[in-house]
């Protein structure tokens, strides 16, 4: 494809010079402005299923899927007729409805937890259950995995992942924030460990072990590009028990993906705690937190730890959540399909690459997927170092290539791309004619 038959950006271009100037960056979520890429964010107009249309009229095939949510596809018919009924019936209460208890029932019923409570967003998921682990063991540390992020909670905000790769690298332990406007006091008490290390977290626990609430973590991590957790370390992650500490798998981008019962159900992991967000609001605000009846009735009102939210149980996102579970529930084979197209889109990347001589290596599992330019083994890239050593001005050139043939990816090196029950085979082989032509140069 040549310069002068690439469809216009001229409208998105002149939404961003106006966004720009009323909201910082021009965008309200840092990794939509393109930074890590170049060129103008695509302003998008509509989505249905597997495809997004922007504001100068071009459609593309979307694999990011609004980072995650939109496993169904866009504008599914269930989840818009559910939100369209419960929108007839008003759109917020501020008092309990029945849709948040069929929503913690059809939550509970799949992944096991006794009780779970709704927040807004993962972020607030993740801060309510690690403020409910201090409230429960009366402890104030925590510990998290350096490239894996839980939403931009202050004490989060440390050795975090994704946009926030740019970063120095600490020594484990003790970590510095990523974020200014993190005071250094919040970040000590986040202490930081490798991901895939289980010697690492085992000598932390060993020295701090009885000074920590809880760790925190991605079963699979998908923010820092995915990488898949091994058995090794999943096994060290249960150990942090005999410390007495809580563990908390944050299922945000994983919950309901990798399977019904999401990374949980997929790898045999048995947290106290779990985070949900994304796919649990099919496409509406929503985030979760969930476990242990004992360690949950310690939250407000039945407990000690107070929790709250105006807009949680949302009538409307609880309608879109339930009626995205109950399709799910009913296509047990859809993760199947979902799998079976990642794995040929990782084949069919590997081989348009090796045929153009380009180093890739890809990471994958269910319909996450990360192609990450450089020369490792396939399955080698393990850690948030490995991941970092990939070539991002090569994927930002990629990413124009593909995009300029109406490819969607996500734009970041050290992002998953998501594929959804929308995509077609017809829609992998334009993926691979278009990724051939890109790694050829010719995209
Ligand atoms: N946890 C994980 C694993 C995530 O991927 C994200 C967001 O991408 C979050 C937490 C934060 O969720 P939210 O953006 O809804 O606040």
């Amino acid at each position: 494809m040549t310069t002068d038959s690439l469809p216009s950006t001229a409208r998105s271009e002149a939404l961003f010079a106006r966004a720009r100037a009323v909201t910082p960056g021009g965008v309200n979520s840092p990794v939509r402005a393109f930074r890590s890429v170049g060129g103008t964010p695509r302003f998008i107009r509509e989505a249905h299923g597997a495809h997004l249309t922007d504001a100068d009229g071009t459609r593309y095939l979307d694999y990011i899927g609004s980072w995650g949510p939109m496993i169904l596809g866009h504008d599914h018919p269930a989840v818009r007729e559910a939100v369209a009924s419960a929108l007839a019936g008003g759109t917020s209460f501020g008092a309990p409805g029945e849709r948040e208890v069929q929503l913690a029932e059809a939550v509970t019923h799949i992944t096991g937890v006794d009780r779970v409570r709704f927040v807004n967003s993962g972020t607030e998921a993740t801060m309510s259950a690690l403020r409910l682990a201090r409230g429960f063991t009366g402890r104030k540390y925590i510990l998290k995995f350096r490239g894996n992020y839980h939403g931009h909670a202050d004490g989060l905000l440390v050795e975090a992942g994704s946009g926030l790769m740019t970063n120095a690298e600490g020594a484990l332990g003790q970590a510095a924030p990523s974020s200014a406007g993190v005071p250094q006091e919040y970040a000590a008490l986040t202490l930081v460990s490798e991901y895939n290390d289980p010697a690492a977290l085992d000598a932390l626990m060993a020295g701090r072990g009885r000074e920590i609430a809880a760790v925190i973590f991605e079963p699979v991590v998908g923010n820092a590009g995915v990488l898949i957790p091994t058995p090794e370390f999943l096994a060290a992650l249960h150990r942090v028990r005999d410390h007495g500490a809580l563990l908390i798998a944050d299922e945000v981008m994983t919950g309901f993906r990798l399977s019904l019962n999401g990374a949980t159900g997929l790898l045999g992991l048995t947290p106290d705690l779990t985070c949900w967000g994304k796919i649990i609001g099919g496409g509406l605000p929503v985030g979760a937190y969930g476990g242990r009846a004992d360690v949950m009735d310690f939250v407000s009102p039945q407990g000690p730890v107070y929790q709250a939210g105006t807009l949680s149980g949302n009538p409307l996102a609880m309608a879109a959540g339930l009626a995205t579970l109950e399709v799910l529930e009913a296509s047990p084979a859809l993760y199947g399909r979902l799998e079976a197209y990642t794995t040929a889109l990782a084949d069919g990347l590997r081989s348009a690459a090796r045929e153009a001589g380009v180093p890739l290596s890809v990471n994958h599992i269910g319909s996450m997927l990360t192609a990450f330019h450089q020369d490792a083994p396939d399955g080698s890239i393990r850690t948030y170092a490995d991941a970092a050593r990939s070539d991002t001005a090569a994927f930002a050139r990629w990413f124009q290539a593909m995009l300029g043939q109406g490819i969607y990816w996500a734009p970041s090196q050290f992002e998953s791309i998501f594929v959804s029950g929308a995509h077609t085979d017809h829609d992998l082989n334009a993926t691979l004619d278009a990724a051939r032509a890109a790694y050829a140069g010719r995209g």
